[in-house]
Order: structure tokens, then sequence, then C-alpha cells
């Protein structure tokens, strides 16, 4: 038996999962994280705890306990080193957990397990090179080359959401100017329609949210720009055609056989995808997109936490 978590900003969801990579059992709460991390490292064990109970499993027989948390993780100790959106710096999870439960701990970046669970359980033809696009309220990336999680020299490879897209660009939360992420990030891009309105703006997004900003998300911009919304249509072409250059960098650069896109972006969008692989296919080499399929996510959440509960036992594509 296996345990994997899904730590985030806003929830953490555990799941027991048997070696054959079958989720038995969940449970789920919001983080808390004004408890700070020893707050939210005492409720994931009690998480934990309180869902082997439930299955009857004793912790003898959990192998490994993986956790995906949101955040850049030492390559050596597993110490979380900088995760924003949990607030924590330097923080000794592995150590911590392996203390409290008496099981290995592995800790990893969440959007690498859910990359890596994508890939080993979502498709059935396992590809030797595939790039995982997560699209949400930022962005982030997971890289697999040889069936193996590329994770760079210091184990925070893959941050695909800071490329610079354009050095004169929008500021990003990570300091940097033109980030892929603040382009494309729903955050990002709602943030910016939210401020027009809030300044006095009024099209047909206006009357798609029926004047309720707390409602706004990209789906609706999309939707608005469709329907002829000047301010929606001008950000919206600006979101698939960054998004369009980004597949072309990844293309451009890594030649991979599959890019898998995922996300409340791109699930929760219409053409975005097929629009952006448009603009890919105008900017790239051909030779680079020559066989290149993309693809969207299939497992949703599970994909985090069947990843992080296999990332310790890598196999062969
Ligand atoms: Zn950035």
């Amino acid at each position: 038996m296996r345990v994997g978590i899904d730590l985030g900003g806003t929830k953490i969801a555990v799941g027991l999962v048997d070696d054959s990579g079958l989720v038995i059992g969940r449970r789920r709460s919001p983080t808390l994280r004004d408890r700070g991390y020893g707050g939210v490292k005492d409720a994931v064990i009690s998480l934990i705890r309180g869902l082997l109970e439930e299955h009857a499993v004793p912790l003898s027989r959990v192998s490994i306990v993986g956790v995906a948390a949101a955040g850049q993780i030492d390559g050596t100790t597993q110490e979380v080193l900088f995760a924003p959106n949990l607030g924590w710096v330097k923080a000794p999870l592995k150590d911590d957990m392996e203390s409290a439960l008496g099981v290995p701990v592995c800790v990893e970046n969440d959007v690498n397990a859910a990359t890596y669970g994508e890939w080993r359980f979502g498709s059935t033809d396992r590809v030797d090179n595939l790039v995982g696009v997560f699209v949400g309220t930022g962005i982030g990336g997971g890289l697999i080359f040889g069936g193996r999680v590329y994770k760079g020299a210091t184990n925070v490879g893959g941050e695909l959401g800071h490329i610079t897209l354009n050095p004169w660009g929008y500021r990003c939360n990570c300091g940097n100017t033109g980030c892929f992420e603040a382009y494309c990030g729903g955050f990002y891009v709602t943030s910016r329609i939210r401020q027009r309105i809030e300044e006095g703006y009024r099209g047909k997004i206006w009357d798609l949210i029926s004047g309720d900003l707390e409602v706004l998300h990209p789906g609706f911009i999309e939707e608005a720009a469709a329907l002829g919304d000047e301010l929606c249509g001008r950000t919206w072409r600006e979101v698939v055609e960054y998004l369009g250059v980004a597949l072309q960098n990844i293309a451009n650069l890594l030649n991979p056989q599959v890019i898998l896109l995922g996300g409340r972006v791109v699930l929760g969008t219409r053409g975005l995808v097929e629009e952006a692989i448009e603009v890919m296919r105008r900017r790239a080499m051909p030779a680079s997109i020559e066989g290149l399929t993309i693809e969207r996510t299939k497992l949703d959440e599970d994909a985090t936490i069947l990843g992080v509960a296999f990332m310790n036992e890598q196999i062969q594509p």
C-alpha cells in the first residue's frame, strides 16, 4: 500500500493507493495555511492516520508516503525550500513526517508528480518524452525524458511557467517580467479584466457575469471574446498567441512526442487549445513538431496522488 498526498495552497488531498495504482480511499481538507508549517503538517499527518484507520490498513503495510507540494524541493534533504502558496521557506517536511509516522516519506514538486502520474497511469502508451504544462491560477511544467522525470541539477528544473516570452511584458509574481505565467495564468488574465471592470468597463463580459466579479474566470473571457467584447477579444487573442508561442518554444527546444495540457484554464475553456496549436504550427520548425501530439490530461486530481505515490520507483517506458 502507498499513500499519495496533494498538498496545495488551498487544499490537501490524501489518497490510499494499492500497488497496482488504484486509489482505494480519499480524504481532503482545506489547507488552513495561516496555521503555519507546524499546523499544516499536523493536519496532513492526521488525515493520513484517519484514512488508514477507515480502511483498516496499519502503517506497517504502507511502503511509502509521497507528498506532492506546490513548491521547490531540495534534491538532497527533500526540504520544501520555497512554497509561496503555502508560505513556507526551508520546511523539513520529509524528516518531520518520517519521525511522526515511522515510514519512508518522499517529497516532490506537485507538477512533476502530476506529470508523472498522467504519464504512468493516464495513458496506455507511455512515450519516452513528454512535457506536461498545467495552466491554472499560475503555470507549472513537468518534463519526462526517457521515462524519467527530469529535475535539473538542483532538483528545481521544469519551471515552464517562468520562461520569459516578452522581456518587456507583464509583471509576474516571481519578480520577473514577461513570464509565460504572467500572460496565460488564470489569475493574471482575470486580474487584468477585473481591473478594467472595476475602472468602469462595461461590455459583453459584464452581462455574462451578471455584474458579479466573483464568478469571473477565463471561460467567460473566452466566451465574451467570441461575442465581440472588445477588451476580452484583445486579451484572449493575447492568451492564445502566448500559449501557442510557449508550445512552439517547448517543441523547438525539446522535440517531445507528447505535450500534455492540463489545469483549469485548459479544461475550462473551449477553443483555447486548438487555437494555440494553430499558432504553434505557424511558428515552429516543421521537423520539431513532426509526429508531435498535444493531449489534454485525463486523471484530474488523482494524477498528483498517483504520481507522487509511485515516483520513488520509476519504470521504463
Ligand atoms: Zn514568473
